[in-house]
């Protein structure tokens, strides 16, 4: 298979920039650039603070990408020397030079649901990894490896081998289905300890050639029993299966929590009986007011689409009730809380604790925290505060306005919504009190970042609080290996890099013993 000295990865993303971060700190013997059409995006990746949240990330990021010294790590007693290394990820807005130079493009653009035109509400807008398609088509050297990295329709590998053949007759490229199974909040180390690594080639003996190099890549970290090799089309249908599978679950076990609800069962304790079948297992049961994100909305319909299209209209129906499903558990909780306050907001205060889909993460994309609260301000109250331990309330703030599309939404302005930056404040004098991102300083453990939790319900029981209603979203996926935030912070530090090198040597030993 070909040598490989330099990947480009296009799109600087929640997906992009983490991957491109961790094969190049896996790989420091490859230049790895990851490119995006964003000025803003790059420059923010270039600073101290990458454009998106991810526990450990800024320090991989500073590592690849400044170089780091050569430093002894004391491990349980033991001395270990990390050898010095030499920057080797960047990132630029030079998109056709880096293409031109790689010899494998990953491409991880957006690929939303479609909202106008044939298939809008369903089918995947390939707008932005079209016009990639046809640069890199345009730019990449003969014989590259081209990789769909990002959540794509089963059978666009061929689509791209029709564009790149319409924009380059007569020469050869190599398409491979990579999909990416990292989940926000925990993508370092999903990245870093992957459950697979998915690589769908041709059958050809050039395909499979290109899967064994991409292979050789995630080979410097991952076991080889965990890179599984598919046909390409299997591997792209594999991602929306997954996420559709994942989301199901919780779409299930949000059915059963409205039967327990008419009937005194417990959902907890029905969803913990049924999981300790081994069949079924305990994760992705937890109920509650059901799942958000960029992804497993999207990619249920875009599995819904497929179906349609070909003509399976009870596969189609049978996937869509999913999402019905989720938006059911959604509502329900929203009426539950106005019930809770005898049907009436007027006069009073609720609070938010929690707006970004799940915790650890600041992605807000798709999180039911926006439709709650754009049906409680509905109901005219006084005030509707939100807390979000790692949403800016300044982005907050703007991305509610934009959605709403109303200016008079802030008290500021005039309307009734106030965005906190502490939850003591946001929960004094509240009526209620909706948990609505599972963030562990908001549950009944002991808190860990000064105690929400305790703030919450302080300022419940002293004001004229006349309900707390919780609900948490679906839990985010962790194997029972290492702790994820061991080395989380908002600034790298010597210390953190320690701490990472720490982290890894010590997960590294666990993920052996585990297996053997
Ligand atoms: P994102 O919106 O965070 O990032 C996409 C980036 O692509 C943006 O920075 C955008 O500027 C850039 N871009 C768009 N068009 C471009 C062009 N023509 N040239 C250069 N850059 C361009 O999206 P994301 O969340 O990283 O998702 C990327 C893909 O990965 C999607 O297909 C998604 O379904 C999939 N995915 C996402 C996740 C997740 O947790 N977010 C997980 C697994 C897979």
């Amino acid at each position: 298979s070909p040598v490989i000295r330099t990947i480009c990865c296009v799109g600087a993303g929640y997906v992009g920039g983490p991957t491109a971060a961790v094969i190049a700190f896996q790989n420091p013997h490859i230049r790895v650039v990851v490119v995006d059409k964003d000025p803003v995006r790059i420059r923010r990746w270039n600073s101290r603070h990458p454009p998106i949240y991810e526990p450990g990330l800024a320090d991989i990021v500073r590592i690849a990408r400044d170089g780091s010294r050569e430093c002894t790590v004391e491990d349980a007693g033991v001395s270990k020397k990390i050898p010095a290394r030499t920057p080797n990820l960047m990132f630029s807005t030079d998109i056709s030079r880096y293409i031109g130079e790689a010899e494998i493009v990953l491409i991880a653009v957006n690929t939303p649901t479609k909202y106008r035109g044939a298939g809008a509400g369903s089918a995947t807008d390939m707008t932005a990894f079209e016009a990639v398609t046809g640069e890199v088509a345009q730019h990449a050297r003969p014989g590259a490896i081209i990789v769909e990295k990002s959540t794509v329709p089963c059978r666009t590998a061929q689509l791209m081998q029709e564009t790149m053949a319409v924009h380059r007759p007569g020469v050869h490229f190599e398409i491979l289905s990579n999909p990416e199974f990292l989940a926000a909040g925990t993508a370092v180390d999903d990245l870093l300890y992957p459950d697979r690594v998915l690589i769908g080639s041709l059958p050809t003996a050039s395909g499979q050639r290109a899967a064994e190099a991409l292979a050789a890549i995630y080979g410097a970290w991952v076991p080889r029993h965990r890179i599984l090799t598919t046909n390409v089309w299997s591997s792209e249908l594999a991602k929306l299966v997954a996420n559709s599978m994942l989301a199901q679950r919780i779409s299930s076990i949000n059915s059963i929590a409205a039967i327990c609800e008419r009937t005194g069962a417990d959902v907890d304790e029905v969803a913990a009986s049924v999981g300790y079948d081994a069949r079924i297992g305990n994760k992705f049961l937890k109920a509650g007011i059901g799942f958000g994100g960029s992804c497993f909305k999207k990619d249920i319909l875009s599995l819904v689409y497929l179906s349609e299209s070909l003509g399976l209209d009870e596969v189609a129906e049978y996937w869509r009730q999913v999402v019905i499903m989720n938006e059911y558990a959604r509502d329900r909780f929203t009426h539950r809380v106005v019930k809770c306050l005898n049907n009436t907001l007027r006069g009073k205060k609720a609070t938010m604790l929690g707006y970004a889909f799940k915790k650890n993460t600041s992605d807000t994309r798709e999180s039911p925290a926006l439709e709650i609260i754009k049906t409680l301000l509905e109901e005219g109250p006084r005030e509707i505060a939100v807390f979000d331990p790692c949403c800016n309330p300044v982005v907050i703030r703007e991305e509610i306005k934009a959605l709403l599309g109303s200016d008079r939404v802030l008290r500021s302005e005039g309307g009734s919504l106030e965005i906190y930056n502490n939850a003591y404040d946001a929960c004094a004098d509240s009526n209620a009190i909706l948990i609505t991102t599972d963030f562990d300083e908001f549950g009944s453990r002991p808190p860990i970042m000064g105690g929400a939790a305790a703030a919450a319900a302080a300022a419940a029981k002293s004001g004229n609080a006349s309900a707390t209603v919780a609900a948490t979203p679906a839990p985010a996926k962790k194997n029972g290996k290492t702790d994820p935030r061991p080395f989380e912070t908002a600034e790298p530090s010597e210390n953190n890099l320690l701490a990472l090198h720490k982290y890894l040597i010590n997960s590294a030993t666990d993920d052996k013993i585990s297996e053997d």
